[in-house]
């Protein structure tokens, strides 16, 4: 039997069946007004999601780190100085990105479960007095370590230093699930990707841009072509794309961004935030502890949780995959084996989350750790019945 089980990473995550109909197409030609009638309300509706009206949104056939590299090349110029943190497996892969393309990155090394160090940013900024820092790069959630950072806190970090860069947020896993300001925040480039709380396969990268970046564009010499803003908002104006686009993807999408916004982004968020508060309550009931050091940096998409001392956290992963075909996400970098991962995002109810919970334990408990079957759901269990567990509302 094909598993009819949810799967609990953080990415690609559950695919309401709505949606995956809607991204079931026949051939549709790209150039006919049929196109724009999918792709128009698609980008309206990220615009929602993202917080904004001022800025633009452009989507590559692509994955989130096709967001990165759109980001990178269409504003800045080879030696181009960026500033970022590095505290954990995507913020490290985007200071890659930007390495590769020729950039100088300023790296502030940071603890793994901690998240954006805005002291250290002001300092920095504040230390750079020739503005040779073109861009800084937040990752509002990091995925590896289930750690949400303070970004309207880092805009008002890069305001208090009085610094011009633009500021590119990586929302990949955020974005969706977790309230996201691009306008409020003053954001540049933000960036997330169809396969997490957008509940699509992957395939797209989503972006939105301000009207700053647009300007960047024009003295930004790093090659682009694929990833071409100027060219998509040239063929955009015309409801259109300048190469074949996935119309069933953008189909989808649309669909999607409409769902959010009945359920109510509002309600979308607390959500998350009930499912994840549930499983956090498992977790201190298990007697373990999420990776984020400290509870304003808790994830409402992802925990990172920490195994204890003589146990690899990647055995769970491995167990439940095989035996339960349950699938959880392992550690990556630093914390590989320290943790396994449970994804809380995209189409997700208290129940499905429970289940989740539940094959957790009877792993745990097939590898000998020292918990009692039953007692994290339990603690879920008491916090979903108390705090208005409800089904999300799927329009048919
Ligand atoms: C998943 C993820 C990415 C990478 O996205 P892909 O779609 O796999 O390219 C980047 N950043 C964060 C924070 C992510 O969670």
């Amino acid at each position: 039997m094909t598993s009819q089980n949810p799967v609990f990473i953080p990415g690609p995550t559950n695919i309401p069946e709505v949606i995956r109909k809607a991204c079931d197409m026949g051939t549709l030609d790209h150039r006919s007004p049929a196109f724009a009638r999918i792709f128009k309300p698609a980008v309206e509706g990220v615009k929602a999601v993202l917080g904004t009206t001022t800025g633009e949104v452009i989507i590559f056939p692509s994955t989130g780190t096709g967001g990165w590299e759109a980001a990178v090349s269409n504003t800045l110029s080879p030696g181009d100085t960026v500033l970022a943190a590095r505290f954990g497996m995507f913020s490290l892969r985007w200071i890659d990105l930007c390495q590769r393309h020729g950039l100088n990155v300023e790296v502030i090394e940071t603890p793994w479960g901690q998240g954006a160090p805005l002291a250290a940013i002001e300092a920095a900024l504040r230390a750079d007095k020739s503005h040779k820092i073109k861009a800084v790069l937040g990752t509002h959630n990091e995925t590896a370590t289930g750690v949400r950072s303070d970004i309207a806190g880092l805009r008002r970090a890069m305001d208090a230093a009085g610094h011009p860069a633009m500021l590119f947020v990586d929302g990949v896993s955020s974005i969706g699930s977790m309230p996201f300001e691009m306008d409020g925040w003053g954001i540049d480039v933000a960036i997330a990707g169809s396969q997490k709380g957008f509940m699509l396969p992957a395939g797209l990268a989503i972006v939105g841009i301000s009207q700053k970046a647009i300007a960047a564009m024009e003295t930004a010499k790093l090659p682009r072509t694929f990833f071409d803003f100027a060219d998509m908002r040239r063929t955009y104006l015309a409801g259109g794309f300048p190469y074949t686009p996935p119309v069933g993807l953008l189909n989808g999408l649309a669909v999607a961004v409409q769902m959010l916004r009945d359920e109510g982004l509002a309600n979308v968020y607390a959500r998350h935030h009930r499912i994840a508060e549930g499983v956090r309550r498992a977790i201190a009931a298990w007697g373990m502890r999420p990776c984020a050091a400290t509870a304003d940096l808790y994830s409402d998409t992802v925990t990172a949780v920490v195994v204890p001392e003589g146990f690899n956290g990647t055995d769970i992963v491995k167990l439940a995959a095989e035996k339960y075909d349950v699938a959880f996400g392992v550690g990556l970098g630093e914390v590989a084996g320290k943790v396994f991962r449970i994804g809380h995002l995209g189409m997700l109810t208290d129940v499905m989350m429970l289940s989740g919970l539940a094959t957790a334990e009877m792993c745990m408990a097939d590898l000998g750790y020292p918990i009692k079957l039953g007692s994290g759901v339990a603690a879920a269990q008491e916090y979903y019945r108390s705090h208005g567990a409800q089904a999300i509302r799927v329009a048919a």
